[in-house]
């Protein structure tokens, strides 16, 4: 590492001009499982980390619900997602470092058509040896006695088109984990590695120079190669930090450094968000927290309701719920978003009249229950599969696009973006499993689109 300290011209701020072999740009999951799995694997290397915000995980990662499957139609992100679990149940329950991980379920509550229509994709996980359970409409009426499971006589369901309810599928390794223990774990464990972060930098601009440098005004020029030689960032330090090679992990702001370089970033934003109602109070709703017969927690699992994707989870510690909906229809796509995520405010509005009528119809315990705190983040959408991307230009490697789902896919990711940068054609993700890093990037991009969407 090479560092310079100078006065700038008008001498009120320190430029710092440093050199590393690696900069990583992002400590959400994504920067954080890549700046680790970078510096284990490249141990010589000079990385840095750097993130605009005070601390990791202070993005979208902080905000997440943090929820965990391998149950996916599309066998990439099977493998993503279950060679990730394997990872942090490894940590977990091996290492037994805390990530509050807590193998609860998924559970999809549906219709005899939506059974049906589900069967192919099913059948494709155990295939795949995706372990998943059917439940009749009996044992899910046993299990669950708090559900309304058809609306002869409920106006207000039959006007939201409620479909009954025929059965369930129950995903056993899927759960909820705390994405700050998680992100935590990969920044403690990169730092004691050697690694350096710098918190409260942003990265103003990618720097673009020659290959080689002729000493012109100018470059590059259109004849030259061109490569990236660093970012010029602001706050904590302010000047250029060149790196050999960079590494973006800036999630649903990863459009704001490429395309005014000309790369496109591939990521468009979409508001989501989060309602936490307190069990406490109501015996049913705790009883209901505490549902026995899905997991040996004695935890009621993930709930997925038949309408408008509608789900909730348990959350023993706090003895609440936490309850979201991804909604569509007339919720913008936003392509470069603002810094601050505050900006992006939960609706009470959304919670009362989109997400109450259909939970309440299905859990009348709900009816009443009072919304404690709510929340809003971004997902980073990739609208090409809505699977993620890892692609390497040159010097340049950028990760993103998950979807929604980058908790859950993120130690993978971060095995790849670590593949790409030593030149491998197959990245092996956690329990020795070989993935094409090719196909995870956009020239062969080569993924089975999920087709199983909650
Ligand atoms: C409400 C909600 C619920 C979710 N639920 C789940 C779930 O159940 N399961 C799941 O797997 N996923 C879930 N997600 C998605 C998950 O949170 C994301 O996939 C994941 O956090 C993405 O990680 P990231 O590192 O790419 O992004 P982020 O965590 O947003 O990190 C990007 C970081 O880059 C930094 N950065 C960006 N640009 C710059 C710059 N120019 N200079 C310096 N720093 C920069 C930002 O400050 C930020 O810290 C949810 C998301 C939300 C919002």
């Amino acid at each position: 590492m090479n560092t310079e300290e100078l006065r700038t011209p008008l001498g009120e701020k320190w430029l710092t001009t440093m050199d590393n072999d690696l900069l990583v740009v992002g400590a959400g999951i994504m920067g954080v499982a890549s700046a680790y799995h970078l510096k284990k694997n490249n141990p010589n290397k000079d990385v840095l980390l750097i993130d605009r915000f005070p601390s990791p995980a202070q993005g979208n990662t902080g905000r997440s619900n943090a929820m965990f499957r391998n149950t996916f139609s599309s066998r990439d992100n099977q493998i993503l997602s279950d060679a990730s679990i394997d990872f942090y149940l490894h940590l977990q329950n091996e290492l037994e470092i805390d990530i509050g991980l807590q193998p609860i379920g998924y559970l999809w509550l549906m219709s005899d058509g939506q059974l049906s229509a589900s069967e192919p994709f099913l059948k494709q996980m155990e295939r795949n040896r995706i372990e998943i359970r059917r439940l009749p409409r009996e044992e899910v009426k046993r299990l669950l006695p708090g559900l309304e499971m058809s609306f002869e006589s409920n106006d207000e369901a039959m006007l939201m088109d409620l479909p009954r309810i025929d059965g369930g599928v129950f995903g056993p390794k899927c759960g909820r984990l705390d994405p700050d223990k998680l992100v935590r774990f990969y920044a403690q464990e990169f730092s004691q590695m050697g690694g350096r972060v710098a918190f409260n930098t942003n990265a103003e601009k990618l720097l673009v120079g020659p290959s080689k440098r002729l000493g012109l005004d100018g470059e590059p020029f259109v004849w030259q190669d061109s490569r990236i030689e660093g970012v010029q960032v602001s706050g904590s330090m302010t000047g250029e930090l060149r790196a050999e090679t960079i590494v973006l992990a800036c999630g649903a702001w990863g459009n704001e450094l490429l395309e005014p370089i000309g790369i496109d970033g591939h990521v468009k934003a979409k508001k989501r968000q989060l309602f936490t109602v307190p069990a406490k109070g109501s015996d049913r709703l705790e009883a209901l927290v505490r549902t026995e017969g899905f997991n040996p927690l004695g935890l009621l699992p993930l709930v997925i309701l038949p309408k408008a994707r509608v789900h909730f989870k348990p959350v023993s510690t706090e003895n609440e719920f936490w309850i979201a909906c991804e909604d569509e229809v007339n919720r913008p796509y936003i392509d470069i978003p603002a810094h601050d995520l505050e900006g992006y405010k939960a609706e009470m509005d959304f919670y009362d009249t989109s997400v109450r009528p259909v939970l309440s119809a299905y859990f009348p315990d709900f009816r009443n229950a009072r919304v404690k705190a709510m929340w809003a983040g971004l997902y980073s959408y990739n609208t090409l599969d809505f699977l993620p991307f890892a692609f390497r230009e040159n010097n340049l490697i950028v990760v993103g696009g998950d979807s929604g789902s980058g908790i859950m896919k993120g130690d993978s990711l971060g095995r790849i973006v670590d593949a790409l940068y030593r030149g491998e054609d197959d990245a092996l993700l956690y329990g020795d499993r070989p993935v094409r890093t090719s196909k995870i990037g956009f020239e062969k991009r080569d993924v089975e689109r999920e087709e199983w969407v909650i």
